[in-house]
């Protein structure tokens, strides 16, 4: 079941990137198991997906705490500054930093739990205040440069989420704005440090891939709506 979905994401990538001119494996897929069981992540893993993603730490740690080693997985949900303790070990990527406070505590969390963590700055690009994220483009530059400072964390990217419109045009001009502030920040760490640009759900992706997302976050494609 989840071979068959996953061949049929893994063809309408290559379409898109096709049409896009792009290479399809600069498009990497990254399964959201949020509120699946372990059961999936284990079907997830023989259909030959390596990268998870998951929204909560508790979640997370509860799903993953005994084959964290062996995937890659990333935090994609806010991150409270007083969880970021369980983080080491547990996620290599957290694809969703929106203060320079907890970045920090995570590089310390990360420092004495003797690992690194790559991490993505969340942009808002849809300016709805119930999203997080950096809402001021100059905000996030100016932090990514402390954030890019720190002992344990190595910034790679941008991460956003759409806005949940039907409207094709309002979706791309989000990601197209999303893709601007990546390419500056590109621009002030260095293309070969960010390399990652976060963008395109379910029901979004396509149009992702058309404006340069290098990273699809994917739930219900995959393994149907949930509950
Ligand atoms: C849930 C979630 C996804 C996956 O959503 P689908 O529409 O099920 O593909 C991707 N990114 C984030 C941040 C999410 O919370």
């Amino acid at each position: 079941m989840i071979e068959e979905q996953l061949r049929a994401i893994r063809e309408r990538i290559t379409a898109s990137a096709s049409r896009a001119g792009r290479d399809p494996d600069g498009i990497r897929l990254l399964a959201v198991t949020k509120t699946q069981p372990r059961s999936v992540v284990d079907e997830a893993r023989r259909a030959g997906i390596t990268i998870f993603g998951e929204n909560r730490v508790q979640e997370a740690a509860a799903k993953y705490g005994d084959i964290a080693g062996s995937v890659e997985l990333h935090l994609i949900g806010h991150l409270q500054r007083n969880k970021a303790r369980m983080v080491p070990g547990l996620f290599s990527w957290v694809d969703s930093i929106d203060s320079l406070a907890t970045a920090q505590a995570l590089s310390r969390r990360c420092e004495a739990g003797g690992c690194g963590c790559a991490v993505l700055l969340q942009y808002n690009s849809t300016g709805e205040a119930s999203k997080s994220g950096y809402q001021e483009e100059s905000i996030l530059l100016e932090e990514a440069e402390r954030i890019a400072g720190l002992a344990a964390l190595r910034v790679r990217g941008v991460m956003t989420i759409g806005p949940f419109v039907s409207d094709a045009a309002k979706i791309a001009s989000a990601f197209a704005r999303t893709r601007a502030l990546y390419e500056r920040l590109q621009k002030q760490l260095g293309e070969a440090r960010i390399d990652t640009l976060s963008m395109g759900m379910t029901d979004d992706f396509e149009i992702a891939i058309a404006e340069g997302s290098t990273e699809i976050r994917v739930g219900s494609a995959l393994f149907g709506a949930r509950a």
